[in-house]
């Protein structure tokens, strides 16, 4: 009791201090200082908890976008915030968000206040733990919505949190399906990577989102390459609000400055070579190469752990399972001589510490994308390096791009005669390996396919491709056919105008695919896998499984028959695998194909048989070893026990009944062995189970075998 009133004493002064902070704060929120002065986190008006927090976590000084944003912020004004790759963008938004929560007495009964939305669900994570680190002094509580994660515990918990960290696709599915979610109480709205965020990909979640938030609320947007739309503005319903960042295009406003920018002309089929050699090249350092599909991601990473470059490899994609994904970033973050292979899921906003080397294996689609990726490297006064990896065709569009941005970027030449080639060690691989060779197959396909929904075709164009040295760059011997391709070039009169006018977008969310997969609804695009048809000659018509089988159905073809002959060149008839019911006879006659429900009748019938014949074989196996033990007992009752006339006859009453064990062997956990053992003609024990028989026995050797007899048949 006493400790209750001395926790309820502390509590009520905790709320008294908190009261009159909140007080003085609030006046110098009248009197804000002006930008110059900020030196410190110290100099702002932050509450005494943020500003430990801050200091635990080492932020001491704050970087330009933050002493510019947080102080409107927090008067709060809607603000929009541009600011280069790795200049501190999380904090100027996290910052306001937990003063807003303290200094509006916000707890965890009053349901959610704030909502930061991320394009990823690994930006999503990191935010959560950069809020975790600078929160972790505050009351309120915090919650990571993302897909791929236990929906029905995030749906209990969501009602409980203050603060949610979500992907726009799990947002809008608790919206649509959750009673406990109530948005109506929100405050604050963040957008990080707000132009990814209001995208085209997002554009209908976004707006069914927005459509469930108060229209009365803060809105802060932040990006390293920011929407100016006036459309996207009215979309979120924002306030005047106060652009941050510069209007100008000056490279060093959207490039870190410590970022040394290359790239290299390559011809397609040389660039797996390349990067081996690259990489080779590069054991000692922490690199990201990104592609542009899951597909090409996971062959590469495949074929190169197997290849052994000497350095860690690791392979983060949308397709992977969400605990896995976590655990890659995790491991990328922690370790420092590494090769990370990605998708474009990995190129917006995550600080991975101390990455070395950006490599874009896949053009990016604009100057946008390419910032993103390269902006992986040389976070936050630190040095980096890039490569762009071209093919001659992309080069004169995408370096014309990147000057319309004002990015410079080096070229630096190579010369392939001097790179190492694995091409023969890719090749060894998949003749071993059918599954690889299958990956390498899905990868060439989602290559093609990632070209064709390019919009830019002054840069990407599909055909001008040389299918057959990139499929045998990749380890192929024969091209795999791209069917959307084939189906294309026939109509070949339209294609031109197809091409020329890419629109009808529409970017999946990456709560449910991979982030870069893109379709557009103005070509017909079949499923990756129905477009590989795997190693069959050129010109021959394409034959399914199941027209090859019904053919043989009416050949009357047997499938792999193997027939022994014994020493006189008699067909030796192996019982087993003869039809003993009368139901095969109707079957044969009955020539239309295959018939699933008398092939089940078939099979039922046979196993009858089957069954019959099983117990035959265990009752004689029995029978043996019944005899067996009987002449060993009897043999030793007449050298050990010769007085004992009594004895003479051993009593083996006691084994357990083959018959009744066998009967029973309908139990679960028996059927597996009886199956196994089914196609066994001369029954043997495992020789885990066999019981060592010795000729000289006492009557406690004797018993003792009994015992383990009778303990491996119970
Ligand atoms: P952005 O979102 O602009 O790309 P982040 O918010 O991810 O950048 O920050 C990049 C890195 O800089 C992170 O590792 C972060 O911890 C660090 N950082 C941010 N603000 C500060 C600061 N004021 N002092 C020191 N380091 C900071
Ligand atoms: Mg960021």
């Amino acid at each position: 009791m006493k400790s209750k009133t001395k926790k309820g004493n502390k509590a009520i002064s905790n709320i008294q201090n908190n009261n009159s902070e909140i007080e003085e704060l609030k006046k110098k929120y009248d009197s804000m200082p002006a930008e110059t002065e900020i030196k410190k986190f110290m100099d702002m008006p932050l509450s005494q908890k943020t500003q430990k927090g801050l200091s635990e976590s080492k932020y001491i000084v704050p970087t330009d976008i933050q002493r510019k944003s947080i102080l409107p912020a927090l008067l709060g004004k809607d603000v929009m915030g541009t600011a280069i790759t790795g200049s501190g963008k999380t904090l100027a938004f996290l910052i306001p968000v937990i003063e807003h929560l303290y200094m509006n007495k916000w707890s965890r009964t009053d349901g959610v206040c704030a909502i930061v939305i991320s394009p990823t669900r690994e930006l999503a994570y990191q935010i959560f733990e950069t809020l975790k680190r600078i929160g972790k002094y505050h009351d309120f509580s915090a919650g990571l919505i993302i897909g791929g994660k236990n929906l029905k515990f995030e749906r209990r918990r969501m009602d409980q949190c203050n603060i949610l960290i979500c992907t726009p696709g799990r947002l809008l599915q608790h919206m649509d399906e959750n009673p406990l979610f109530n948005a109506s109480t929100l405050e604050v709205l963040v957008l990080d990577e707000a132009d990814r965020c209001l995208d085209m990909g997002f554009e209908e979640t976004l707006n069914s989102i927005v459509e469930n938030f108060p229209t009365e609320r803060q809105s802060l947007l932040f990006s390293a390459t920011q929407t100016k739309s006036v459309k996207d503005i009215l979309r979120l319903n924002l306030r005047d609000p106060i652009f941050i960042g510069s209007e100008k295009t000056k490279s060093e406003d959207i490039i870190p400055v410590l970022l040394q920018q290359n790239y290299v002309v390559i011809k397609l089929e040389d660039k797996i070579t390349m990067l081996w050699s690259f990489l080779k090249n590069h054991l000692k350092q922490k690199i990201i190469v990104f592609f542009s599909s899951c597909k090409q991601v996971k062959y590469i990473f495949e074929i190169f752990c197997k290849l052994r470059p000497g350095t860690s490899l690791l392979a983060l994609y949308g397709t992977l399972h969400q605990d896995r994904r976590i655990a890659i970033y995790n491991d990328f973050t922690r370790k420092s001589n590494v090769v990370l292979f990605a998708t474009d899921i990995a190129s917006r906003g995550l600080d991975f510490p101390t990455v070395n080397w950006v490599v874009q294996m896949d053009c990016p689609e604009d100057a946008t994308q390419y910032i993103h990726r390269a902006g992986r490297t040389a976070r936050n006064q630190a040095r980096g390096e890039s490569l762009l990896v071209l093919t001659p065709f992309e080069e004169p569009g995408m370096i014309k791009e990147l000057q319309s941005r004002n990015i410079q970027i080096q070229k630096i030449h190579i010369d392939p005669q001097k790179l190492f080639s694995p091409r023969l060690k890719i090749e060894a691989a998949l003749a071993q390996n059918t599954e690889l060779k299958a990956t390498a197959q899905r990868a060439f396909v989602s290559y093609i396919k990632s070209i064709f929904l390019m919009r830019n075709k002054d840069i990407f164009d599909v055909f001008k491709l040389n299918l057959e040295s990139y499929a045998k760059s990749l380890g192929l011997a024969v091209t795999p056919r791209v069917r959307f391709l084939e189906r294309l070039l026939k109509k070949t009169t339209s294609i031109s105008t197809t091409l020329a006018e890419p629109n009808g977008f529409i970017q999946e969310d990456s709560d449910n695919e991979d982030f870069f997969k893109v379709k557009r609804i103005d070509h017909e695009l079949v499923n990756d896998t129905n477009d590989v048809v795997v190693d069959l000659p050129k010109k021959s018509k394409v034959l399914s499984k199941a027209a090859v089988a019904k053919k043989a159905i009416r050949k009357k073809i047997q499938a792999n028959e193997k027939i022994n002959f014994d020493d006189d060149g008699n067909v030796i008839i192996d019982k087993r695998k003869q039809l003993q019911s009368e139901l095969p006879t109707e079957y044969e006659n009955n020539a239309g194909g295959i018939n699933i429900e008398v092939a089940r009748k078939i099979l039922s019938e046979e196993d009858k048989f089957d069954k019959e014949r099983f117990r035959e074989l265990v009752k004689n196996r029995h029978k043996k070893q019944k005899d067996k033990l009987k002449k060993l007992v009897d043999e030793n009752s007449q050298s050990d026990f010769e007085d004992s006339a009594s004895d003479n006859d051993v009593d083996l009453s006691w084994l357990p009944d083959p018959d009744k064990v066998y009967n029973s062997n309908q139990k679960p956990d028996e059927s597996k062995e009886t199956s196994e053992s089914d196609s066994e003609e001369d029954i043997e024990e495992p020789s885990h189970k066999k019981v060592k028989l010795t000729s000289k026995l006492t009557l406690n050797d004797a018993e003792s075998i009994a015992a383990q007899l009778l303990a491996n048949k119970m």
